[in-house]
């Protein structure tokens, strides 16, 4: 069953923190199955794990993120994998690391990560928009905004990321489907 998560862009003030989970948001793979670390770069500049298998994020992340931060936006990571020193070494090698100001990236409830981040940012739930493909993820992460704050946070799946662009800046990636391109 599909159901509007957005309100109309008219009602959308300009979000302070952006939050991406990792996993199935910015690269297609979960990290903890999919794949062994360390990883590494490949003759061919593929980035690898300690079996050869080669990993890349979603095609249009490198973008995304970068015409992001160049308007001014901050970012970050909240992502529940467990093997952390693997995510982080994933960030620099797809050369993602420097988009994001704020990683919070280990096993637990994903509210406790956002508690973190509002704590090191002092910015306040409502002001944040939040991504990530897995409804639980989601489901909790809203939990705490509706409680908490009356929060807007949002999300949506992997594969409408680039609609990011026309959500958070409409004015610059005007979309007449936006109400569509967030149903999940
Ligand atoms: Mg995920």
């Amino acid at each position: 069953m599909q159901r509007p998560v957005l309100h109309h862009v008219e009602d959308w003030k300009k979000p302070a923190l952006i939050v991406f989970d990792l996993d199935f948001t910015l690269w297609p793979f979960r990290v903890d199955k999919s794949a062994k670390s360390p990883f590494s770069v490949s003759k061919k500049g593929n980035v690898i794990d300690v079996r050869g298998r080669v990993f890349k994020t979603f095609p249009e992340v490198s973008q995304l993120l970068m015409t992001l931060t160049s308007n001014g936006y901050n970012l970050a990571v909240a992502s529940r994998i467990k093997d952390i020193p693997g995510a982080y070494q994933l960030l620099q090698l797809f050369g993602i690391m420097q988009y994001f100001q704020y990683k919070e990236i280990y096993p637990s409830v994903k509210t406790v990560h956002f508690y973190q981040l509002r704590r090191k940012t002092g910015i306040e739930f409502d002001r944040m928009i939040f991504f990530d493909d897995d409804r639980r993820n989601v489901r909790d992460v809203s939990r705490l905004g509706v409680t908490r704050s009356q929060a807007h946070i949002k999300h949506c799946s992997h594969h409408k990321i680039v609609s990011i662009l026309s959500y958070v800046m409409p004015e610059k990636f005007a979309c007449t489907k936006i109400q569509k391109a967030y149903e999940i």
